[in-house]
């Protein structure tokens, strides 16, 4: 056994293998993969093997096309049989409800290039005469639908990676996991020991078992999940081509043919986990867990309403094994924070639609530095410390009972919740707020009227809070709003370094003390890597504000590249709560509750003051992200409630209001103000999105300097960032929506709201460069529906910004 390799991967599942042939793939020679018993000895050898290429997030869908274009390439490089089967899907839909929302995704599935069909009742049956249509309204038919031999899949990977020059450890169990203090990880097996100078935990059903051995808590919890084998069944023995993978969304049950019977699987409501305590080490190869077949009733018995001729087919098998679940379905991949060369590649709940991308872009990250597209749904840091066993198994559960639920854009499912509060939320519920999670944390989404439900409708168009919104953003406009911003991420960056540090981290020009800055980072590749701003208290003493959901996400880029002597950086987003003030009305309010001169001349737009605001020792940040005069009050948690309660009281003749997220959404629109995760992600460089004139591009020494000079002078981006507005008066995008010019797709939509103040439906996206944005046929489909819209040259709310600076 070896005694030295770069690069330890634990598990051979289909994950594992994947990596390991990835790595290989972009040179990686010095690699190895460690089984405890034979390869797919977890979930993997039972799984259905079905893939798909459908996903809600466009990065996990871009990756699942990836895996299936893969089949061939390593059935090729392997000669092992991968049993592909190419026999198309359909998504039926037997509600209206349901055919909406079909209908908008197929719109989206033009912007990530898949290539999918809308079918009616009569093509369904031509497809697949076992469904029972009656009740169908119609379904989406994607071609690159199919299935595969599980077993075949993950021995071509294996194969094609020993071929080029991995090495497989079989019957290998790694015990222990100990940091050498150089970086690396002493790997203790069965076998003897292994100084790897990375590892990954691609262990599936013992992935929390392997977190533990290097003292991380990974949120991922395996289930218990059946499928059916029949035996023959007439219609398909004498049938010329096999049926496609049928998956009826409202019976949450999907069937595939399997020689000349079929596979039914069932996700039914009362999802049961497994193993909660820990995965046994001696599960696994040939077992599987025993049968309840009265958990399946329900949901077995709207299956044989779909599909008529089941109930006279026998039951050849019946399988129940477990697989994992994270909170959100999606799978856990990227450096585990707070550790150094240990690489998550876990929670894949569909290894055989996922782990061709898994692994290619954990391979990435691990060879290049950085996976080449935003991955952000699939990173294993889009999680915090709130997500504890209690509640990934609450949010597990909730996921697969909800599997193929209708999920509304506007919608938070209730498990797991309330896992964090701020410190004024019974004020905020007091005065009926509405809520959303950020993180883990209770966020105001807004505030219905007195006497009315606090609760949202699920909707695709606008819901009941739309006249409440439109109210909050006209208080915004015209008095005074309060926001609770408890959820943004704080970090504070001190210490005689800290300055020099920074400069390299950030790619803006620092602000001078007092003062606020934009502060882009970017990654190695010159792509945006956050869009944080800095207030500079000190010489020596930043505070760092970002979206509060990036906390992980930032201080694990922080403690790779923020680091060394003479320097410390804190998370202090749960210590340092705060609330912000906006309009023309706002510092008539802070004047009323702090002694120091808040005028223009005292504190100008985009600097900061230390004071007292009523009670509390505060950091007063003069910016604006609705486009009106505005502050952040940044205080210690414990002073929120009582400063809340002064404005409140104080503000009450200058008719302040409470106001959510929404109303945020729709004024930075009508300002044209992009945010993370939409119109800033990694998948964008500062000029593709408009960022440029806050890059420092003449200072020497910050990340991604070279490619970003590399990308300003370059050829001009293919396309630009825009703003539409949008004629729709019942529903507004919400993200991936195209936009076409007489059916040429020239653009998507990155985000979308009303713009109440402007009275028009909004939407910001990437739009081709050589579209001028003004042609009468310009179109965004909304809610499946086309609709017309057009650029807007300038931000629709005060295009001169004269109100925030006033
Ligand atoms: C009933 C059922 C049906 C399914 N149907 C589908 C489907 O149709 N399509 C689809 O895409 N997915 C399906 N899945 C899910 C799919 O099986 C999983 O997503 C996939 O197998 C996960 O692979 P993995 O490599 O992450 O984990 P696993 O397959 O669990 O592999 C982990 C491996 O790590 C090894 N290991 C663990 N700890 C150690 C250690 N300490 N030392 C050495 N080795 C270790 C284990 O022995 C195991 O072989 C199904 C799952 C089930 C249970």
């Amino acid at each position: 056994m070896k005694t030295h390799a770069q690069v330890v991967i634990i598990g051979g599942g289909v994950i594992g293998c994947s990596v390991l042939y990835h790595l290989t793939k972009l040179g990686w020679r010095d690699v190895v993969l460690c089984e405890r018993k034979e390869l797919t000895a977890g979930s993997s050898w039972h799984a259905a093997g079905g893939f798909h290429a459908l996903n809600s997030d466009p990065g996990v869908s871009r990756l699942q096309s990836y895996t299936i274009d893969l089949y061939r390439e390593i059935e090729a490089l392997s000669g092992q049989d991968v049993g592909l089967h190419f026999t198309g899907g359909l998504n039926i839909a037997a509600t209206r409800e349901r055919w909406d929302i079909l209908q908008t995704d197929y719109a989206r599935h033009r912007v990530l290039g898949l290539k999918t069909e809308l079918v009616g009742p009569a093509e369904i049956r031509e497809l697949c005469p076992l469904v029972d249509v009656s009740d169908v309204l119609g379904a989406i038919y994607d071609p690159r639908e199919g299935h595969l031999d599980p077993y075949g899949a993950t021995h071509a990977y294996a194969k094609a990676a020993v071929r080029q020059g991995a090495t497989i450890y079989r019957h290998t169990r790694v015990l222990e996991l100990n940091p050498t203090g150089r970086g690396s990880w002493q790997v203790v097996t069965d076998k003897g020991n292994i100084e790897a100078e990375h590892v990954v935990n691609a262990a599936g059903l013992w992935a929390r078992e392997v977190g533990h051995m290097a003292g991380v808590r990974l949120p991922l919890i395996p289930m218990e999940h059946h499928y059916l084998l029949t035996e023959d069944l007439p219609e398909l023995v004498k049938a010329a081509r096999e049926i496609p993978l049928v998956l009826d969304l409202d019976a949450e049950i999907y069937l595939r043919q399997e020689r000349k019977g079929v596979l039914l699987g069932v996700y039914e409501k009362d999802a049961t986990p497994w193993a909660v305590k820990g995965t046994p080490w001696e599960y696994g190869e040939t077992e599987l867990l025993p049968p309840n077949l009265d958990r399946l009733e329900e949901a077995l018995a709207k299956g044989f309403q779909r599909f008529p001729s089941l109930p006279e087919a026998g039951i050849r098998r019946i399988v129940n094994g477990p697989f994992t679940f994270t909170p959100d379905g999606n799978p856990l991949v990227g450096p585990v924070p707070g550790l150094k060369n240990y690489w998550a590649a876990c929670g894949v709940m569909a290894g055989f639609a996922q782990g061709g991308g898994v692994g290619l872009a954990l391979s990435q990250w691990m060879v290049r530095g950085e996976p080449e597209s935003e991955i952000f749904a699939m990173d294993v840091a889009r999680f915090g410390p709130y997500a504890s066993q209690q509640y990934t198994v609450a949010k597990a559960r909730e996921f697969y009972a909800r599997r193929f639920q209708i999920a509304y854009p506007n919608e938070y499912w209730p498990a797991g919740r309330p896992a964090k509060t701020s410190a004024i939320h019974s004020d905020l519920q007091w005065a009926n707020g509405v809520f959303g999670v950020s993180y883990g944390l209770e966020v105001p989404l807004y505030f219905a009227r007195p006497g009315e439900p606090a609760a949202e409708t699920p909707a695709l168009g606008h819901s009941n809070a739309f006249e409440r919104v439109k109210e909050e953003c006209f208080a915004a406009r015209n008095a005074v709003g309060v926001l609770d911003t408890s959820s943004f991420g704080k970090y504070l960056v001190s210490g005689p370094n800290a300055e020099e540090a920074l400069q390299r981290v950030l790619a803006a020009r620092l602000p001078a003390v007092g003062r606020i800055r934009i502060t882009p980072m970017l990654a190695h590749s010159g792509r945006l890597m956050g869009d944080l701003t800095t207030l500079r208290l000190a010489a020596d003493r930043f505070l760092i504000t970002g979206s509060g959901y990036l906390q992980a996400w930032h201080m694990r880029w922080f403690s790779e590249h923020l680091c060394g002597a003479g320097l410390d950086v804190a998370n202090v987003s749960d210590q340092t709560a705060g609330i912000a003030l906006f309009g023309p009305r706002s510092r008539d309010l802070l004047q009323r509750l702090t002694p120091t001169d808040v005028s223009n001349k005292g504190l100008p737009f985009m600097s900061l003051l230390e004071t007292d605001v009523a009670l509390a020792p505060a950091i007063v940040a003069r910016l604006s992200v609705t486009g009106e005069l505005g502050y952040e009050i940044n205080v210690g948690a414990q002073y929120l409630q009582p400063l809340l309660q002064e404005i409140m009281r104080s503000g009450a003749e200058l008719a302040v209001r409470h106001v959510g997220l929404y109303a945020l959404n729709s004024l930075r629109l009508e300002k044209s103000f992009g945010i993370w995760s939409r119109e800033f992600s990694r998948d964008y460089t500062p000029r593709m999105a408009g960022l440029q004139r806050f890059i420092d591009y003449d200072r020497a020494g910050f990340i991604g300097r070279e490619a970003a000079l590399a990308d300003r002078t370059g050829p001009p981006p293919a396309r630009r960032l825009v703003t539409l507005s949008v004629d729709s008066t019942d529903a507004d995008a919400t993200g991936y929506e195209p936009i076409t010019l007489r059916d040429r797709l020239v653009g998507y939509v990155t985000s979308g709201g009303y713009g109440h103040c402007v009275g028009t439906s909004l939407a910001m996206g990437y739009l081709d460069s050589d579209v001028a944005g003004s042609e009468p046929d310009l179109e965004v489909t909304v809610t499946g529906k086309r609709r017309r819209c057009k650029v807007e040259p300038s931000a629709l709310w005060d295009p001169s910004g004269s109100r925030m600076r006033q």
